[in-house]
This record gives C-alpha cells, structure tokens and sequence, in this order.
C-alpha cells in the first residue's frame, strides 16, 4: 500500500506544552492499542490539574503577542502548516488507522477534511474584517471589529484525531487566541504531530498546547479561569453537562453530542444508489462517525424490495486490517466497544426486531484478538426499541417501515438527536418538503453523509448540539471572537452642551 511508517514504535505519549514535549508528572498512563491486532501498542500519559495548569499557563502568556500579530502574518503561519499538513497527510493517517482502526484510504479523507479547513482558516484577514458604516449620525462613525477570547480549549473525541480538532484550532488560532487541545486517550498520537508541525510551521511557543489526558483533564480545563471557551465533540451526556458547567461559569460553550442519523428512502428513489448509500454510510468507519446512518427509513412498498440488497452487501463486506488494500471495514476502537456494540444486537432480538445479518462472534484469521465485529442489519424496528432509540456507534443498521412520507418526516422529528438527515428521491417536492421540515442541523438530499465544507459550519440541532454556533465556517469565527462596536467622532464635529436625551441619528 505504501503508507509511510507512522511513528517509531513503543515510544509512550506525552504533553505538548510551551512549543515542546512533556512527558508528564501526574504518572498515570493509559494503554494505547492497534484494533485491528488488539495489541498494545504505547502508553498515552494522563495529564491532571499540574499539565493544564502549566499548558494554560504557557497559552496565556503567548496570548498577547499572538493577539496583536496581524491577521495576515496569523494566516502566513496557517499556510506553511497548510503545506505541512499536505506533506504529511499519508502519515498522519497511517496514525490514524494504527490507532483507530478505519481504513487507510478512510484516514486520508479525514484528514483531507482537517486539512480543508485549514485553508479556510488561512483566509484570517477577509473572515476578521469588521463592518463599517460611515456618518452613523453627523459627524460620527460607527464600526464592529472582532477580537479573541484569550486562551481557549478543545476536547476532542475518538473517531476523528485529526478532522475534529481541525474543526477547532486552526480558527481559534486564525481569530488570535492561543489554544489548548485535550484528545481522545484513545487514539492520541495525531495532536502530537499537528503540534510539532504548527511548530514547524513558525507558530509561536505556547500558542497551541495538548494536555493528554480523561476526564480529570477536562474538569481542570474547564474550571480554569483563564480558559474563556471550551469547544467540546463527544457524547451527549457529556457535552451537555460541559454545557451546563459552561454557562453557570460564563464560560463560552459550544458541545457538540452524539447522533442517530436517518437515511429515508422514497419508493420512487434510484434503489442501487440508495443501497450503496446505505451501505457506506452504515458501515463505513465501522459506523464510528457521527454523522454515519445507523437507521434507515423504509417508506411504503421500498422496504421488501431493499432489504434483500442490503442483507446481501452487508454479508459480502470485506472487513480486515485497515492497512490491507480493498478492505471496506476495519476494527472498533476497543474490546469495550466491540462489547457494547454485540450487547446491542443481542437487546434488539430481544426486544423483538428481526436480525437479519448477525455481526457477532466474527473474527479473522491472523488476527484474532483484533476488535472487529461484523455488519449487523436488523429490519421491522420500531421507534420503542433501544435500538432504535439509543446511539449504538457501530456497524449496526436498524430498518423502520413506515407507510409514507409524512410517517417518516414524523420519525425523525420525534427522535433526540437530529445531527444529520437524509432522503433519497427523484422528486423536487418531496426533497424540498424534507429540506425545510427536518429537524435536524445537516440535510442530505441524495446524500448520505452531508459533512458541510469547510467554509459552511459543522453542527446538529436537538440533543446533538449544546450551545448557539456550529463548529468551523463563520459560526466558527463568531465563537472564537467577541464583538466590539466603536462610535467615533472628533472635536470639530461635537457641539457645544451637555446631552441629556437619548442620541439618535441626527
Ligand atoms: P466521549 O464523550 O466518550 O469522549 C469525548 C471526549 O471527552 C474525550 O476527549 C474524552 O476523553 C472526554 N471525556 C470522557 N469522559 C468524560 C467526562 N466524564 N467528563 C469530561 N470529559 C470526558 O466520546 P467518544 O467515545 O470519544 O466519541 C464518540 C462520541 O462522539 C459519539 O457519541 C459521537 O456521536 C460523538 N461525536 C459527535 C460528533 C458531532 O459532531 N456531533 C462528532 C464526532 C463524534
């Protein structure tokens, strides 16, 4: 396959902090693994309250210097790590699939997508320019600029190492303030790389740190108080109570949560296409991504003609060693996962749904301790079933039947999560229709996974998102920065008295 080796083996996981590696004082390590093997692969180091303070600390002392550095030498940074990034793509993913798991070509997209809003973000000078509006009354202007928080922090989850803090910093950074990233323990080895790129790339000391770490390091973040913002993807519990902690702290909180994304299909969609959708969205990753299909919306005659397609790919699928060529599916992240994931078949059957491909108990020769687990695809779920109801974050398709459009629509406005939504069908209406009723934050419309562009935003609505901005794009931008409005006006044009009423425009 020719992926570049990803790291020297054996070497454990520290800190980043004030431009350099820290191996960590708390001593409290956590096993990193290969999935696709099931070894032990490094130790990743916990930080505590020592690491984020120091981290913090380093991020509030280069925060001036870096806030005053002009937009466009901000952005000249940002394009040499641009082209750091593109240089070093292969192997950060091959890091990726070492420690996650998902398929090689996968890991290159994702970091295709990191890498995409770091060219946005190297548009700095143009997204910070301010709104200006001359003669607000006689005499007197009135203009908005955007300036940085301070120090601000990202935590991250384990199923994208690269993507996801890509969502993050490369803005935070762009806007002027300094960073502190907190990884998934799972997979931690991508922050280490970006850091030592950024570096390279001249960002100052103490701009972008990373504290490794779990839910200690998290808490110490969050009740910093030089941490003015936290940008938080993860599970739902979790984000929301980050949210709640934000807000009573007033701190800056945008919590982005789980999914249970839903692909309706319309009898008169094209039935091929909807079945590769399917397919690639529900198993893609190991359905480890949030934005992947876990139900599938059978509306009217459509479900008895598909389910036998489905069953039949999903029982073909090449799952194996994500580094192997024409592998389709990798491992999940870990034995727990894989666990949790197999408990949930087995809840399904018990609540009555058909299992119509059993994922469970598979294994591959060569590699039998590996996490894998195979496709699953159940049909006649109902809307009662944990199956149903609850994120499952793996390769576990649940079929509901519906009788029509409006039942479907129903559906998904009825469920928690509304992170993103599909619909595949050939006519305008009905893809209007679905376009403007759905609840949910990301609408595909003959597409399965509609991840926004860079310069669009990243966000769902319900309980897959806590807080008022999507990640990246403008909203992005907005979150990063706080509003200033400025009124001038110079002594030849102030008349002469005190003002006792309300100025208006005069
Ligand atoms: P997770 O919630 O377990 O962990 C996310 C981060 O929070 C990690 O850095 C973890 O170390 C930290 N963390 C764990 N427990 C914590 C606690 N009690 N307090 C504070 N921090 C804690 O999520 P995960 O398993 O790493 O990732 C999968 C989840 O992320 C899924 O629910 C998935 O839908 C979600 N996700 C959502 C999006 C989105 O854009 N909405 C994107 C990717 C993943």
């Amino acid at each position: 396959m020719g992926a570049p080796e990803a790291f020297a083996t054996g070497s454990d996981i520290g800190h980043w902090i004030a431009g350099r590696r820290d191996g960590g004082a708390s001593g409290r390590t956590r096993a990193v693994f290969n999935p696709a093997t099931g070894a032990l692969a490094r130790q990743v180091h916990l930080g505590g309250e020592r690491e984020v303070a120091a981290a913090v600390a380093a991020a509030d002392e280069a925060f001036p210097a870096w806030a005053d550095t002009p937009p466009i030498r901000r952005a000249r940074v940002l394009n040499k790590f641009l082209e750091l990034m593109n240089r070093h793509k292969d192997r950060l993913a091959a890091m990726i699939t070492a420690e996650h798991g998902k398929v090689f070509s996968d890991a290159q997209g994702e970091v295709m997508r990191g890498i995409d809003i770091v060219e946005f973000a190297c548009g700095a000078p143009q997204l910070l320019k301010g709104d200006f509006t001359d003669q607000a009354s006689t005499g007197i202007d009135n203009w908005t600029l955007r300036q940085p928080l301070g120090v601000v922090a990202g935590v991250t989850p384990f199923n994208f190492p690269c993507m996801v803090p890509c969502w993050m910093f490369p803005l935070a950074l762009a806007c002027g303030n300094s960073f502190v990233l907190k990884p998934s323990p799972l997979d931690p080895s991508p922050s280490l790389l970006m850091a030592e790129l950024l570096r390279e790339a001249g960002l100052p000391d103490g701009v972008f740190n990373v504290v490794q770490g779990d839910r200690g390091a998290v808490e110490a973040l969050m009740a910093h108080p030089l941490v003015k913002a936290l940008s938080f993807v993860g599970s739902t519990p979790i984000a929301h109570a980050l949210y709640q902690s934000g807000a009573q702290q007033g701190k800056r909180v945008q919590a982005l949560g789980g999914a249970k994304n839903h692909l309706v299909v319309m009898p008169d969609a094209e039935l091929e296409q909807a079945v590769d959708a399917l397919i690639g969205s529900a198993y893609g990753s190991a359905g480890e991504r949030c934005m992947a299909i876990s139900v599938a919306v059978l509306v009217g005659a459509v479900a008895d003609r598909i389910v036998p397609l489905l069953a039949a790919r999903a029982r073909a699928l090449k799952i194996g060693n994500g580094m192997q060529g024409g592998v389709e599916m990798g491992p999940v992240i870990s034995r727990a996962a894989k666990d949790r994931i197999e408990s949930y078949v087995a809840w399904g059957l018990e609540e009555g749904a058909q299992l119509v491909v059993d994922g469970r108990g598979f294994t591959i020769a060569g590699h039998e301790q590996g996490f894998f687990t195979g496709a699953t695809l159940f049909d006649r779920v109902t809307p009662a079933m944990r199956i149903y109801r609850e994120e499952i974050f793996g390769p576990v398709l649940a079929c509901v039947r519906v009788p029509d459009f409006g039942a479907a629509v129903q559906l998904l406005n009825e469920h928690e999560y509304g992170n993103g939504a599909a619909c595949f069908t050939s006519d305008g209406n009905v893809a209007r229709e679905f376009t403007r009723r759905i609840q949910a934050g990301m609408v595909g419309i003959n597409v399965s996974i509609p991840v926004p562009m860079a310069w669009h935003g990243f966000g769902g609505w319900k309980r897959s998102l806590f807080g008022d901005m999507h990640a990246y794009g403008e909203e992005g931008v907005r979150f990063y920065t706080r509003q200033k409005s400025v009124m001038q006006r110079w002594p030849a044009s102030i008349g002469k008295g005190a003002e006792f009423v309300m100025p208006t425009a005069k």
